[in-house]
């Protein structure tokens, strides 16, 4: 058990959790005492995260490790590799050192339920982070609106592309966003569907939110329809470089429409090439922030500010801060993604002649 905890203890190095035990009254902010229990210990937010391997989680975790030490908190972290086992057996492990409140990016939307009956038997507040835990009695749920997420593609997709031959790629189905991002774009696409304007011709999930996955879903459906694909949705960034990978190999990547979401590096870069027609720009500073204010809130039992409405998990309606998303294409990419600083002229414009960069908006 011992050996265990050193492992545990350095890993949470490793994943940049606080190295300086919190800071409390003399932080910056000017909030005082802001994440210390009454001007004593400081609290401490335990952040389980399903994956860091996209860009967005590594975001994430800096986001709430930066936002907490500033308000004087601490955050231990420990990232899972889609394993519900282990991510379950993490979670438990950050209990036992005695954090104040659970922060959960779930793997899998419904096994996660157990970390929130074990965190409320040690008396811990859970906090769903980005997705939703079913059946549980959970306290809270931050999240950019995934449905909205997914009616944003499903009307780009279909205001760009009314007619045609549609692959639908979704995320990983054990993760609830993947259908709520579905039933937000099915909002959009089924009356052209139910009109015969628009044909699904491929309709499947990737494991994991796998671009390889994508890369065969997509492959596959190419092969069957002849290369007559007219749209992709692609429920992410990660899917939509695995759907266009395969439209690479039939060189008709920038001749279909392709959705995605996150906003990634690699996905700017596609869209600045045209093989990637949009994505969904969701600022991970402001949910990292949003997470760590509440958790400090949660875990000093105070009342939570900007609720919007609750989302039901199958259990409650749990009380929820949804944020807004935001759809960029080639038209906007500047004045969100590059403007923010979310990424650099020079890195979204790597592959293009110095001569033909806009200016930096
Ligand atoms: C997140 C997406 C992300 C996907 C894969 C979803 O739950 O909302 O932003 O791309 O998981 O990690």
């Amino acid at each position: 058990m011992r050996l265990l905890s050193a492992a545990v203890v350095a890993s949470l190095g490793l994943a940049g959790c606080s190295g300086r035990g919190g800071g409390g009254a003399g932080d910056t902010g000017g909030a005082g005492s802001a994440g210390g229990a009454g001007g004593g210990k400081p609290i401490v937010i335990g952040f389980s995260m399903d994956t860091l391997k996209e860009e967005r989680w590594q975001r994430d975790r800096d986001e709430v490790v930066a936002a907490a030490q500033k308000a004087g908190a601490k955050v231990l972290v420990q990232a899972a590799n889609g394993n519900d086992a282990l991510q379950n057996s993490q979670a438990e492990n950050l209990l036992t050192q005695g954090v104040d409140v659970l922060l959960v990016a779930p793997h899998n939307g419904k096994t996660a339920a157990t970390i929130v009956e074990a965190a409320h038997k040690a008396g811990v507040p859970v906090i769903a982070y980005d997705r939703l835990i079913l059946d549980s009695d959970l306290d809270l749920y931050v999240t950019f609106d995934p449905v909205r997420v997914g009616e944003l593609q499903g009307d780009y997709a279909v205001k760009r592309k009314p007619k045609g031959n549609y692959v639908l790629i979704g995320g990983a189905p054990t993760d609830n966003n993947a259908l709520l991002l579905r039933e937000g774009q099915m909002k959009f696409l089924k009356p052209s569907v139910d009109k015969g304007d628009i044909k699904i011709v491929s309709d499947q999930w990737a494991r994991d939110w796998q671009p390889i996955e994508a890369l065969k879903i997509m492959e596959n459906a190419l092969t069957r329809v002849n290369n007559q694909v007219d749209g992709v949705v692609a429920s992410n960034d990660g899917t939509a470089g695995g759907a266009i990978q395969a439209l690479t190999e039939q060189k008709l990547a920038g001749k279909v429409l392709v959705t995605g979401q996150d906003a990634e590096l690699a996905a700017c870069q596609r869209i600045v090439a045209g093989t990637q027609t949009m994505t969904i720009y969701k600022p991970i500073p402001l949910l990292g922030g949003k997470a760590a204010e509440v958790a400090i809130l949660l875990a000093k039992k105070q009342p939570i500010p900007d609720q919007t409405k609750p989302v039901k998990n199958g259990r409650k309606d749990v009380p929820s801060i949804l944020l807004e998303p935001i759809p960029v294409d080639k038209d906007n990419l500047l004045s969100t993604v590059v403007k923010d600083g979310y990424h650099k002229l020079e890195e979204v414009y790597k592959d293009v002649p110095r001569d033909q960069w806009p200016k930096q908006p």
